[in-house]
């Protein structure tokens, strides 16, 4: 029989934050949809931008994958993929139906640019753990580091995570992608982590292939220091595991070349 081709679920690849994790991907598009135009993004420039949110892929095309996937050891289910996946405004439903096939654990990874509207806080709440992004302090450096489509603001994305965390129920972390252009602010960026007050802090660099330089094992462990007292991690502690996903090709478009390093930093 001929191997099964998914569009919509990618790997499993090993994560250091989530264990065996299979990728979903809620916007999938031919190029990157996303509201943010991050320097680091392994995915290249932001092509397609769009802050509203759309249906792209329906609830049933996903469920369709999911069921024709063979038997195998996930640890999370986890909405990322090419681009932002609250942009999916099914994206609540698609974690219900996922619910409600008893297939475990739900991961989302969001860059948060639209965690201050209602309706994204109501789907995020349905997953069991939600990793958002926090790369800068203040609006400059959001613009410089994760390039934000216009009118999306600092305030609304700090404001907005604030305000998810005082209702979710489920595990919240803050992933932070640290390189020279943002290092200087680990202390300022730690002071919005006290806080936020998360479930955990994740300290990462872009270790994947990327434009930008990832900072070294050295630096990084200087400033985590920052973040003493908090429940923080970093990149260069996680354990590494091989994983074998259902089809290569899709999984490097969605996630950058997941052979090289081994550890997987930022979707899924
Ligand atoms: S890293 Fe994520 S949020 Fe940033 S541009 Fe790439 S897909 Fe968008």
């Amino acid at each position: 029989m001929e191997p099964r081709e998914f569009k919509y679920i990618y790997g499993p690849v090993y994560s250091w934050r989530l264990g065996m994790s299979l990728g979903i991907d809620p916007v999938t598009q031919k190029s990157k949809i996303c509201n943010f135009d991050c320097v680091y993004c392994q995915l290249g420039r932001t092509v397609q931008w769009t802050t509203q949110r759309e249906e792209f892929v329906s609830v049933d095309a996903i469920m369709e994958e999911i069921h024709a996937l063979a038997p195998m050891a996930i640890d999370y289910y986890t909405f990322s993929g090419r681009g932002e996946p609250t942009l999916a405004k099914n994206l609540g439903a698609m974690i219900q139906a996922l619910r409600q096939a008893g297939k475990g654990k739900i991961a989302v990874i969001t860059n948060a640019a639209l965690i201050d509207q209602p309706d994204v806080q109501k789907d995020l709440s349905l997953a069991d753990f939600v990793l958002v992004k926090l790369d800068a302090c203040d609006q400059a450096s959001l613009e410089a580091i994760d390039v934000p489509a216009s009118g999306i603001t600092f305030l609304n994305i700090v404001d907005g995570i604030k305000s998810f965390q005082r209702n979710f129920s489920g595990r919240l972390a803050l992933q932070m992608m640290f390189m020279a252009g943002n290092i200087s602010l680990a202390a300022r960026i730690a002071e919005l982590a006290r806080e936020i007050r998360p479930d955990e802090i994740q300290l990462n660099t872009p270790l994947r292939p990327s434009v930008v330089s990832p900072v070294s094992e050295e630096e990084l462990k200087a400033l985590k220091k920052h973040f003493t007292g908090l429940p923080v991690v970093t990149v260069y502690e996680a354990e590494r595991k091989e994983a074998r996903p259902l089809d290569d090709k899709a999984t490097v478009r969605r996630h950058g070349n997941f052979k090289k390093g081994k550890v997987h930093l930022n979707a899924p």
